[in-house]
């Protein structure tokens, strides 16, 4: 039995702070603190899932120290650091396991695109858009195409929850340029999703 710290994960942005982004930006209206808010909360988890994927692939990050740690995959493998921590991989993979923190390379891309790019965002309008692109992406499948919204990993609610969440938004005359459209496209690509999902 090991003892080591065991790596936290940042949690997933909550429905209620994205919903009134939407409402007040249908109302022309952008309350910065909120939009950075939302907009590190879904860095910090964009960040977590990166990081939980890596770790699921052989490549941890010590909780203590902030090192990769290399090591193998098997439940009784043992991860240590150079810093004196140590976890036995079933332990660390236990942290991960059940909370939508896996996923394959587009989602990875999309997510590293975020992260690089919202910091970046000075205007309102800019951290909608950014904010607005990332919570309606998709993981794909070669052949298949768009699978499941990436947004279950970043907001908070099961998969069918989510969906009807997005779904929900709110738009008007006033709401950002762009938005609208990028939720046509949404719409279009969550039929083939759920489509996919129910010859499964
Ligand atoms: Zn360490």
């Amino acid at each position: 039995m090991t003892r080591g710290e065991l790596p936290e994960w940042a949690p997933r942005v909550a429905q209620r702070d994205i919903r009134r982004l939407y409402e007040d930006d249908a109302r022309g209206i952008h309350d910065d603190k909120l939009l950075d808010e939302v907009g590190y909360g879904l860095l910090a988890r964009c960040e977590s899932f990166i990081a939980a994927v890596e770790a699921a692939r052989g490549r941890a990050l010590c909780p203590r120290c902030g090192a990769v740690v290399e090591h193998g995959v098997h439940k009784e493998d043992l991860l240590q650091c150079p810093c004196g921590w140590e976890l036995l991989w079933r332990d660390y993979f236990a942290t991960i396991q059940h909370k939508q923190l896996s996923g394959a390379e587009p989602v990875l891309d999309l997510f590293q695109r975020y992260i690089r790019s919202f910091p970046h965002c000075v205007t309102a309008v800019q951290k909608m858009l950014a904010i607005d692109a990332l919570i309606h992406g998709f993981h794909y499948f070669f052949k298949i195409g768009p699978t499941r919204p990436v947004a279950v990993n970043l907001i908070d609610g099961r998969l069918n929850e989510v969906i009807d969440f997005l779904d929900a938004l709110t738009y008007g005359p006033q709401s950002t340029d762009g938005l609208s459209q990028k939720k046509q496209e949404w719409d279009e690509k969550i039929q083939t999703a759920l489509s996919w999902r129910k010859s499964e």
